[in-house]
């Protein structure tokens, strides 16, 4: 029985720099500013070359925060704008996911990118006074801002939640129903990552893991939430247990995200392959196939440019 699918994007996460102004205590990914080398172009030229022909479609943008007021911001934005303007003449499909842009950058980057990220993680201001003490750009205000501006903008989007980094379970939904009201409103969120919390070893935020066994329960809360136009996404690395990730797709998750060769983010948690994934899935009646980083709902919101990459990719589940 092969009738129920899960996608996942193949992708390779490019970082334009790890230096990043925040200080969330459960980061495996920062530097201090100054401190990482930016991504040159002709790096990422000849990481894109060995790249193409290898079926990879998605090169994802993810990096650091400089500091909007800072005299580096522009050229900081310069640096992942190139990078995206890189990938994409060399055939991919970029997604970048830097942080909180202005409008002005957000606009910017939907010439070159075919879909923009950024994870809610929680609404809740408590999150102020203990994670996000010392990560500004944590405001939750201004991360609902750019998920508002991206749907005025008809930026295709993908967000998401950090789980298990001191919210309530009331929380959860509180931050479900809000991106469900944004999608109502403007129709433009593709995915929402259920991300648990899963302690890495450059962190300093004490805390245990997510419990794997809560997250059905999540994912089968969140799908009653989210509109059914929503996909829900989990990482398979971080639920490290076959039979929790079956679970998971039964409770109603329907994406695997990007797969590529590191996750950037959990670096401690190496992402499994797709073909070991196809092992886990396919007797259970899963298949697993391929998807683009854009939904097809939304590829009338892309630049001809835009649509004429995602085309020639020629890649639908
Ligand atoms: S989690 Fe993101 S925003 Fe927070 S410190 Fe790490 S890189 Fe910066």
């Amino acid at each position: 029985m092969n009738n129920r699918f899960v996608t996942y994007s193949p992708a390779y996460t490019v970082v334009p720099t790890y230096e990043c102004f925040n200080r969330c205590t459960y980061c495996n990914f920062r530097t201090d500013p100054g401190k990482s080398p930016w991504l040159t172009l002709t790096a990422a030229q000849s990481i894109f070359k060995a790249l193409q022909n290898q079926n990879v479609c998605e090169i994802l943008i993810l990096s650091g925060e400089v500091h909007p007021n800072s005299p580096r911001r522009q050229a900081w934005f310069e640096r992942i704008y190139d990078l995206c303007e890189l990938a994409l003449s060399m055939g991919f499909l970029p997604h970048t996911n830097v942080g909180p842009l202005s409008l002005e950058e957000m606009q910017r980057l939907k010439n070159v990118n075919v879909s923009l990220g950024l994870m809610l993680e929680q609404l809740t201001p408590a999150l102020l006074k203990t994670v996000h003490r010392h990560a500004p750009s944590k405001l939750p205000l201004v991360r609902s801002q750019q998920l508002q501006w991206a749907g005025e903008l008809k930026i295709p989007f993908t967000t998401g939640l950090l789980l298990g980094i001191g919210e309530t379970e009331d929380d959860w939904w509180e931050t479900l129903e809000a991106i469900a009201q944004l999608h109502q409103r403007y129709h433009h969120i593709q995915e929402v990552i259920l991300q648990p919390h899963s302690p890495g070893s450059q962190q300093t935020f004490d805390a245990p893991p997510f419990n794997p066994h809560k997250l059905p329960e999540v994912i089968f809360q969140a799908r009653q939430i989210l509109p059914s136009d929503i996909t829900i996404q989990i990482p398979p690395n971080l639920v490290k247990d076959s039979q929790w990730l079956l679970a998971c797709l039964e409770a109603g998750a329907r994406d695997l995200g990007g797969i590529g060769p590191k996750d950037e983010v959990n670096p401690d948690y190496p992402h499994l392959q797709v073909q070991v994934l196809k092992e886990i899935l396919q007797p259970a009646g899963w298949e697993l196939i391929p998807r683009l980083p854009v939904y097809p709902q939304f590829d009338n919101w892309l630049s001809v440019e835009l649509q004429t990459a995602v085309q020639s990719l020629a890649l639908r589940p």
